[in-house]
């Protein structure tokens, strides 16, 4: 089973980025380890109990997802589904574009007087003219300049690269960005001898700030977890030492009581029918662009944590590809055709030991691969992909890595330059 977790930050959190002297950089949302390593050491400080230490956090039964903020209250989005915790908030996949001057989702944009000339995604294009041998030009045009127009003219700027979160409500032109806000701390060095300010050392570091809501998922392998653990999240967090991060000694990383509430997961048929539709998109479109498609059916796989995945060398993966999908989840035929994928390096402490661990390298979230396939199209393939959803993939899923989803709605329903200039 799932659940939403909801938590505010009462102080300023700092997840580094980079181990190097040099980075002041901090993630722009909590990742799943840095929450599991909370709850570790919040665990270690107030109970004695072994047995529960071990069903929490070393069995695998309890999965902490990564925590993107929910930063819809300004006034633009009261009484709309945006403020509504039961949906969730996910990273924009890097097939977004936007206006390089004026971008955003064009939603509640009138109510803020701010200028927001739509966003659009470029997935389902961007897979025809790779699947065109890259002839069709013409496929990539809508692309290009932002067509977005007021009564006296047209923008058409350039379109650009559109990341951060998003959330949607029930219906498709309710829709959001949402950025976790930041600032710089300046601070003193301590020197280690006396114990007071050591001269010379001043340093940065980026934080979220406090006040901010931040939205994820745990899920219970077991149900029968669910009511012990709450009771235990609740209890650190009222005690005031649910602390989350790097900096803890300098009065960063205190995080609210969550709120967890249990949540149903999709069943396999309204997914079936969300991959069908996807398909169904994807063949339209080439047929009014004349490319023939060489698959009969087609699935986009789309990024929403940072996955580690490794080949049969026990080498990093970059990308996903045909050969993943038949080796870990025995899916044939099964070809990539699309990619916009990136990559980071992860770093982490880790709070069961008190050491860092291992670098390692990750495809990064927002990205997204699309496949073609040609074996036989039935329940069992849609169950194989329902399945792949709801697993996710790769390496160290119980601490948020690894989340995905297939044949995302973000990919045919965001098109906000094809219709009208309204906003909604
Ligand atoms: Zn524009």
């Amino acid at each position: 089973m799932k659940a939403r977790l909801i938590v505010s930050s009462e102080s300023p959190l700092n997840f580094r980025v980079s181990r190097s002297t040099a980075s002041f950089e901090t993630l722009k949302y909590i990742p799943g380890t840095a929450l599991l390593g909370a709850f570790v050491v919040a665990h270690r400080k107030t109970r004695d109990n072994e047995t529960e230490f071990n069903r929490f956090f070393l069995s695998g039964e309890i999965g902490f997802g990564n925590l993107y903020p929910a930063n819809f209250q300004t006034d633009e989005f009261a009484n709309t589904e945006l403020r509504d915790n039961d949906q969730p908030v996910k990273p924009i996949p890097n097939t977004a574009r936007s206006c390089k001057r004026f971008n955003g989702f064009r939603f509640k944009a009138n109510e803020s007087d701010k200028e927001r000339h739509g966003v659009l995604d470029s997935l389902i294009d961007w897979g025809l003219f790779a699947l065109s041998q890259q002839k069709n030009i013409e496929i990539l045009k809508a692309h290009r300049n932002c067509t977005y127009a007021d009564d006296q003219s047209k923008c058409n700027e350039l379109l650009d690269v559109f990341s951060s979160f998003y959330r949607r409500g029930e219906e498709i032109n309710q829709i959001g960005k949402s950025e976790a806000k930041t600032r710089l701390l300046t601070r003193t060095g301590i020197s280690r001898e006396t114990g007071t300010v050591q001269e010379g050392i001043l340093y940065n570091r980026e934080v979220l700030n406090e006040g901010q809501s931040f939205w994820g998922t745990v899920s219970f392998s077991n149900e029968s977890l669910y009511d012990i653990f709450c009771d235990f999240a609740e209890d650190v967090a009222e005690k005031g030492i649910l602390r989350v991060g790097n900096n803890l000694t300098r009065g960063l990383g205190k995080l609210g009581v969550p709120q967890i509430q249990k949540f149903d997961i999709e069943d396999s048929e309204s997914f079936k029918k969300r991959a069908d539709a996807f398909n169904e998109k994807l063949h339209t479109k080439a047929k009014a662009h004349c490319v023939d498609l060489p698959h009969q059916f087609y699935f986009p796989i789309t990024l929403q944590s940072d996955a580690i995945l490794l080949d049969p060398l026990l080498r990093y993966q970059t990308a996903l590809d045909g050969d993943y999908l038949y080796r870990v989840w025995d899916i044939a035929d099964a070809k990539l055709v699309y990619q916009n994928a990136g990559q980071r390096r992860v770093i982490g402490w880790n709070a069961l030991f008190g050491l860092p661990k291992v670098a390692e390298w990750a495809i990064s979230m927002g990205s997204v691969f699309l496949f073609g396939c040609d074996g036989a199209i039935n329940d069992h393939f849609y169950l194989k992909l329902y399945d792949i959803e709801q697993k996710g993939i790769g390496k160290r899923r119980t601490e948020g890595f690894g989340k995905v989803t297939i044949a995302d709605a973000f990919h045919w329903e965001v098109n906000e330059y094809e219709s009208t200039n309204e906003n909604p």
